[in-house]
Order: structure tokens, then C-alpha cells, then sequence
């Protein structure tokens, strides 16, 4: 197990090293909200299994946690239900772009995996069956592990997601003509809009994703997942985690990760560590141009992987 604050000094020298991709990519521009964004902020947080969390740049700035939530979602029902969701949603890469219809008819509305959008819409419709609450559990859940109870949804950033979310609207009617959603589909999408719209700091979301390199405990030491479910959790993060480039993630970072188009990605070390990495300017994937490369420095000069 690692000893507290041991990557510091490795932190710092990718915060130097990641200088010369300042501004590189373009922020997500399908709401105004995430379009003000400076694609040269940065920030990196490592969290230790201990709770032990420290990082470099904007590392305490929120921002919009986005698909990121899918991953907190996804073990909180899993939790609750176990493998009946996955009579809902499959396990599988899409290699589709995050909000693609295209593979729903032929699987008769059973989403490819719990990242996509219909997926995760799908996730979100259970766990709201599952609480009364999909968003406002998820909140709770985020507080209790960062240990931060200022975290918050970002109202107008939920409205400008419902005032843009023809898509996701689509997607959820499309799956409720086959049955796969239980909810009313306004109701979903009012849950799957408010929790995308969670502001989060990179210390928040390392701290919160310490229970997939605790193989299931959370912060306060009570099992969350089985030891099985969180390996579930983090496999399906390695193949799935970043939409249609999850092989070059693989390939370059070698790490489960997930990131979401507010610029943020959180990773697992198991065992060991987690990363959250912050950088607005996107590839044409949707991902973190620095956080990408940051992640990728972490892993080349720490030789942590998952292989
Ligand atoms: N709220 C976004 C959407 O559903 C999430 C996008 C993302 O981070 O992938 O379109």
C-alpha cells in the first residue's frame, strides 16, 4: 500500500510537463454552460486507499461532474439490485458515439453498456425505482465519500441540459416503446439531467472513487460493492469508460477510467490509488486532451497499471 502523499513530487512534474498542451482541444460546446471554459486550466488529485488526498493545479476548482456520475450510478444500483441489471443493459464496448441510437433497435432497447447514454439513462431509471431519488442519493453518496457536504447540482446547468436534451429525450422514449424503462420518461430525464449536472473538485471525485481501489469498502469502511461488483465496476470502465476511445485509453494509460465532457476523468489504481485529472479542452472523443496525457505520464513514471 502506498504511504501518504507519495506521488507529490510526480504530480508536480506532470503539472510542468503538461504546460505544453495548454489550450489544446475544445471545451463541449452543446451547452453554453461548459462552452465558458479556459482550456488551459488543469488540475490532477491522487487520493490514497487512507483517505489521503493532495494534487496540483485547479485541483479544488468544480466542476460538471457529467458522465463521470454514470460510474457512481452504476454502483449504487448494482448495489441495491445485483445482477438484475443486467437483464436491462449489456456489458459490451459500443464503439459508437456516447449518445448514438444506432445499436438500439437491433438489441430490442437493451443498451450496449451502463456508459452510453442510453445506458446510463437506463441505469439511472432503476436506481430511481430503487430510492424515489436517483439524483439526490447519488449527491448523498458523492458527500459521504469526498467528505465534502457542500457538493451541489448546478440548476442552470441541469435547465440548459433539459433545454438541449432532445437526444437523450429520444433515447429514453426509444427504450420505454420496449419496456426497458419504468419510469415516466420526463421524470428520467429530470434525475439523469440533474445528476450529470453535480459540481465536483478532483479531490472530491478521487475521494469518491476510492471505493473501486477498495474493492467494494467505502470511505467509512462499510461494504459498498462485493469484491466481484467492484472488479465488475472497473472492468467495464477499462472497456467502456471513455466512449469510442476506450482501446487507446486502454493502450495509453492502462488504467479503468471514465470520463465525462466537463473536461474531468477518474481512474483506479486497485489496491492502491485514485486519480482524478481536470482539463477542459476535449479531443474529438469527447476526452480531456491534458487529463489524458496526464494520466498517461502517471502511469509511464509511476509504472502502475493494470497490466
Ligand atoms: N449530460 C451529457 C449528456 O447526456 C453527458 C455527456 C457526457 O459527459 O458524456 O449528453
Amino acid at each position: 500500500m502506498a504511504s501518504s502523499h507519495t506521488f507529490e513530487p510526480i504530480l508536480r512534474r506532470i503539472a510542468a510537463e503538461i504546460e505544453s498542451l495548454a489550450g489544446r482541444g475544445r471545451p463541449a460546446d452543446y451547452i453554453p454552460a461548459l462552452a465558458v471554459h479556459d482550456p488551459r486550466r488543469f488540475g490532477m488529485a491522487v487520493a490514497e486507499l487512507d483517505g489521503t488526498v493532495y494534487g496540483v493545479g485547479d485541483w479544488r476548482q468544480p466542476f460538471s461532474t457529467q458522465s463521470i456520475s454514470k460510474v457512481f450510478t452504476l454502483a449504487l444500483d448494482l448495489a441495491r439490485e445485483g445482477d438484475t441489471l443486467w437483464k436491462h443493459v449489456s456489458r459490451e464496448p459500443s464503439g459508437n458515439p456516447f449518445n448514438s441510437l444506432v445499436q438500439l433497435e437491433y438489441e430490442n432497447g437493451i443498451p450496449r453498456n451502463p456508459f452510453i447514454n442510453a445506458g446510463a439513462l437506463v441505469v439511472t431509471d432503476r436506481l430511481h425505482t430503487q430510492t424515489g431519488d436517483a439524483a439526490g442519493t447519488l449527491l448523498e453518496f458523492l458527500r459521504a465519500e469526498s467528505g465534502n457536504a457542500a457538493l451541489a447540482i448546478n440548476d442552470g446547468v441541469a435547465a440548459s441540459e433539459s433545454a438541449h436534451g432532445d437526444r437523450n429525450a429520444a433515447l429514453a422514449h426509444f427504450m420505454a416503446s420496449y419496456g426497458n424503462i419504468g419510469n415516466p420518461v420526463a421524470v428520467l430525464l429530470d434525475q439523469y439531467f440533474r445528476q450529470c449536472s453535480i459540481e465536483a473538485s478532483c479531490a472530491d471525485l478521487a475521494l469518491a472513487t476510492g471505493f473501486l481501489a477498495r474493492h467494494g469498502i467505502r470511505a467509512d469502511g462499510t461494504r459498498l460493492l462485493t469484491q466481484s461488483q467492484a472488479k465488475q465496476v472497473n472492468a467495464i470502465m477499462l472497456t467502456c469508460g471513455t466512449y469510442d476511445a476506450a482501446g487507446d485509453f486502454a493502450y495509453r494509460v492502462g488504467l479503468p477510467g471514465k470520463s465525462g465532457v466537463g473536461g474531468g476523468i477518474i481512474a483506479v489504481v486497485p489496491g492502491c490509488c485514485t486519480l482524478c485529472v481536470w482539463g477542459p479542452g476535449l479531443d474529438e472523443r469527447g476526452n480531456s486532451v491534458t487529463g489524458v496525457a496526464a494520466l498517461d505520464r502517471f502511469t509511464t513514471l509511476t509504472g502502475l497499471s493494470v497490466f
